[in-house]
């Protein structure tokens, strides 16, 4: 029989297992627990909720985008009292804002909050909030798939006690492999809740008993060894370059992109308003009035299927247009050849558009990252 990469692999060892785990507590700079999950990041994240939250939580959940208000969700079903901060998706949510809702609910004891979303372009201050939510004393947990890899992320500076990570944004890995590392106050407030998922898939608390408690040395179950391998990969090539030089071309691939959609003009408009709340990770942009960004991007990719484009999902598929330029996108070719794309098509539409221009202002925002708002020079 031939070989095959992804055929015929030996079982994971605990050792492996473990040092795998360990390379991910070192991309969050963390000595908190890291669990690594073996699915998509739903499942850490609602995990996390689940075993955190129960009829006794007041949560503070901040909706800046569709996964705020999954969370919420899930909190509400859990038998929480869910307290909605929703700001409008163009922005960020400040840590003023926070301190308003501890003033006005002082009884908060979780907050939930996304860092950055790749489904509409933000990025929240979580060194600031993190701020707040400690002198509060609320637990803090915080979905960072889309910010790992773009942008710092460090739960033990910030006070998060529930960090969720993916692989498949920024670090450019596989979906199917996520992590979260879990503060000592977390796990405190998981066994204390007799709702928290036990003897289930969804359960954090079976991996600290049967996994860390034991000094890793049984696993539960087979680890999933392709994604286990593909994570691995994945943080050691992180490691190779160095995180920095990793999240700074993200940095530069945001702000190559909003410069160049500002330059290409014919009404493009990125979706978030200060350049300061948009994230590294992807760059939303607001389709001219009268066009379909849905349509749009349909036909940017007819001329070309390479760039990373999207329209926004459900409702706002009719407004925006998504750049997704992370992980192996993260590049100047990348972002070169979505803006043409979308000059081309924004052309077949009567619309007036400078592709050249869109392409300088491009180069220079991608060495000059942080000054996209400067754009029109
Ligand atoms: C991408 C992403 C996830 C993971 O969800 P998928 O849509 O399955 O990739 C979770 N949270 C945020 C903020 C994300 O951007």
């Amino acid at each position: 029989m031939s070989t095959h990469p992804f055929l015929g692999l030996a079982p994971l060892s605990t050792a492996h297992f473990a040092s795998i785990e360990d390379g991910v507590a070192r991309l969050l700079n963390t000595t908190q627990d890291v669990v690594i999950m073996q699915g998509e990041a739903l499942l850490p994240l609602e995990g996390a909720i689940r075993a955190a939250a129960g009829p006794g939580t007041t949560a503070l959940n901040v909706v800046t985008g569709p996964y705020g208000q999954t969370f919420g969700d899930w909190l509400r079903d859990c038998g929480a009292t869910v307290i909605d901060l929703t700001v409008p998706f163009h922005t960020a949510v400040t840590a003023g804002q926070i301190r308003e809702a501890f003033a006005a609910h002082p009884e908060i004891d979780f907050v939930s909050l996304v860092h950055a979303e790749a489904a509409t372009g933000n990025t929240n201050p979580v060194a600031e909030i993190g701020e707040a939510v400690r002198a509060h004393g609320a637990l803090f947990y915080l979905d960072a798939v889309a910010s790992i890899g773009a942008e710092p992320v460090l739960p033990d500076a910030w006070g998060v006690d529930l960090c969720v990570i993916g692989a498949q944004k920024a670090m450019g890995g596989p979906a199917g492999v996520s992590a979260v590392s879990v503060s000592g106050r977390a796990w405190a407030r998981m066994a204390a809740n007799p709702r928290a998922p036990r003897h289930s898939y969804l359960s954090l608390l079976d991996w600290k008993q049967r996994w860390i408690d034991g000094g890793r040395t049984a696993l539960p179950h087979a680890p999933a060894q392709l994604e286990m391998l593909a994570l691995e990969a994945c943080v050691e090539r992180i490691e190779a370059v160095g995180l920095d030089a990793v999240t700074a071309r993200h940095a530069a691939a945001a702000a190559a992109t909003r410069a160049g959609a500002l330059a290409l003009g014919g009404g493009l408009e990125p979706y978030v308003h200060d350049a300061a709340q948009a994230a590294p990770v992807a760059t939303t942009l607001r389709a001219p009035s009268g066009s379909v960004a849905s349509g749009l991007v349909a036909r940017a990719l007819a001329v070309d299927p390479a760039p990373p484009l999207a329209a926004g999902g459900g409702a706002l598929a009719g407004e925006m247009i998504r750049v997704n330029h992370y992980g192996p996108d993260a590049t100047r070719g990348a972002v070169r050849a979505s803006l043409t794309a979308l000059g081309t098509a924004l052309a077949d539409q009567g619309l007036t558009v400078d592709v050249p221009g869109a392409l300088r202002a491009a180069d220079r925002g991608w060495h000059r990252p942080g000054s996209g708002q400067s754009a029109g020079e």
